[in-house]
């Protein structure tokens, strides 16, 4: 009783808002997009700024090749709705459909590949396996070996930056706020239903709050009752001075990812090699023996890629910090690696990094999204634990957060992505080709 009137209390005093989306990054700011579009009034808070966490670090593949098949149907309606969203935000975004080409050197992953292909041509995609001449086609002058090679050639890229600057531009023009450099403090129950959100100044009521946070989401969730078994992968990204015209094409290897930007700059990261990040805020997050138990075969799945090096713990021993949105720290090894792979890949190049940085995933144990509805009276809307899948996919999440907002259900099977999973010992080890 008492918490109903001092949340009254706070109410009288607040503003007020149809929907409050906790997280600036793309995935909060295409469901306040898709929500605010729909005539409903939307706050989004955001901790730092518009696209500090992963959103504006990611190497902007837009891709549906080598995802779940849970996951599928609804990234192959997101490419759908990347090939219009320059008109509908009224801005380039530098969206190029010019596919997304995987190599692999081992003939056991190329089984999987194989598999894959299958698993997708069933839903419609027009990924294939390419000859070696296709693939000179594709990448004129690479010269790496590979045992199989895959394309996908509806599949994209765009510039995050951009993205993320447009949504935020189309969100306010349809009247929605953003408040920056406001972390959301804890969504607040009564009376058994949510009724608002805490802030570090203040309080916003509203019946529907979306938690969209990101590496933050775990900690807001928690206030709830809910587990969220998310670990952290810190990955380095390095950036080039342009160079010739290299590729249209998003590109893998296993040794190294690359794409090349409007200003013929690459963008490079090392075979998509991830750091575990272990330090309190992420060890919190698997402190028990069932999400350990699942978290453990993904690891086992991914080891070629995923390494927990010594010095990410040792540098956390003692440490108090509970970040909700890291700053991975940048791994100048990969980026030597990386530019080392490119230099014996196009022999004559020159590759020079004009920057680095890293940024910090939010890894589910099945590397499937949350996409869910918790908290009392279904007020709290959770779209997080992307699994590094999320700025290809935000699209469509935008719209399937808008669909649980304003209809209550999605049209979308959200039964894989369903937060209990993970409690319920239901969730398997990755499906998906890293
Ligand atoms: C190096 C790297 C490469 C990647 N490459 C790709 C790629 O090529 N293709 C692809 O599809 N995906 C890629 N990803 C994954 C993709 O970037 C993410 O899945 C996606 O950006 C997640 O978006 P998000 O909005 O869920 O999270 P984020 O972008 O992390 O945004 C969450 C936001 O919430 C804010 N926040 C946190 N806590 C609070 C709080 N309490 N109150 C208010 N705000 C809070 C944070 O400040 C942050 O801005 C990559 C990721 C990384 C790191």
């Amino acid at each position: 009783m008492r918490a109903v009137q001092s949340y009254q209390a706070a109410e009288s005093r607040s503003r007020r808002a149809d929907v409050v989306v906790i997280g600036a990054g793309i995935v909060g700011l295409a469901s306040a997009y898709e929500l605010a579009s729909r005539k409903l009034k939307v706050y989004v808070l955001e901790g730092g700024e518009p696209g500090i966490g992963q959103s504006t670090r990611n190497w902007g593949f837009v891709r549906q090749q080598g995802r779940a098949v849970e996951e599928l149907p609804i990234m192959i309606e997101a490419n759908g709705m990347w090939q219009e969203l320059p008109g509908r935000l009224g801005a380039d975004l530098e969206w190029v459909q010019g596919g997304n080409l995987r190599l692999t050197d081992q003939p056991e992953r190329a089984d999987d590949y194989l598999r894959w292909i299958e698993t997708a041509r069933a839903l419609g995609l027009d990924s294939r396996v390419v000859t070696a001449d296709e693939v000179a086609r594709i990448v004129p002058g690479f010269t790496g070996q590979f045992a199989l090679a895959i394309f996908t050639p509806s599949d994209g890229q765009a510039n995050p930056g951009k993205v993320i600057g447009s949504y935020l531009r189309a969100f306010e023009s349809e009247g929605g706020e953003v408040y920056t450099g406001s972390p959301a403090r804890e969504v607040v129950t009564a009376g058994g239903r949510v009724v608002g959100v805490r802030t570090h100044d203040g309080f916003i009521a509203s019946s529907s709050v979306v938690v969209a946070a990101g590496t933050g989401s775990g900690a807001l969730l928690r206030k709830l009752g809910c587990q969220v078994p998310v670990h952290f992968v810190s990955q380095t990204v390095a950036l080039t001075e342009p160079v010739p015209r290299l590729t249209d094409a998003c590109v893998w290897t296993g040794q190294v990812g690359f794409r090349q930007t409007a200003n013929g700059q690459v963008l490079l990261s090392s075979g998509g090699r991830g750091e575990v990040v272990l330090d309190t805020a992420s060890l919190g997050s698997l402190l028990s023996l069932r999400q350990l138990r699942q978290a453990v075969p993904m690891y086992w799945k991914n080891r070629e890629y995923l390494q927990i090096r010594p010095r990410a713990v040792l540098s956390t021993v003692g440490s108090t910090r509970r970040s909700s949105y890291l700053d991975g720290e940048v791994r100048y090894d990969d980026v030597e690696g990386a530019l080392a792979t490119m230099a014996a890949y196009f022999p004559g190049r020159q590759w020079r990094p004009i920057s680095a940085w890293a940024g910090t995933i939010d890894g589910t144990p099945d590397a499937l999204p949350i996409l869910d509805v918790v908290g009392p009276g279904g007020g709290v809307i959770v779209a997080t634990g992307m699994s590094g899948h999320g700025f290809g996919i935000a699209p469509a999440v935008g719209r399937i957060v808008a669909d649980l907002v304003t209809a209550g259900h999605s049209h979308h099977d959200l039964w894989p992505f369903r937060l209990r999973r993970f409690v319920e010992g239901a969730a398997n080890p990755p499906q998906h080709l890293l």
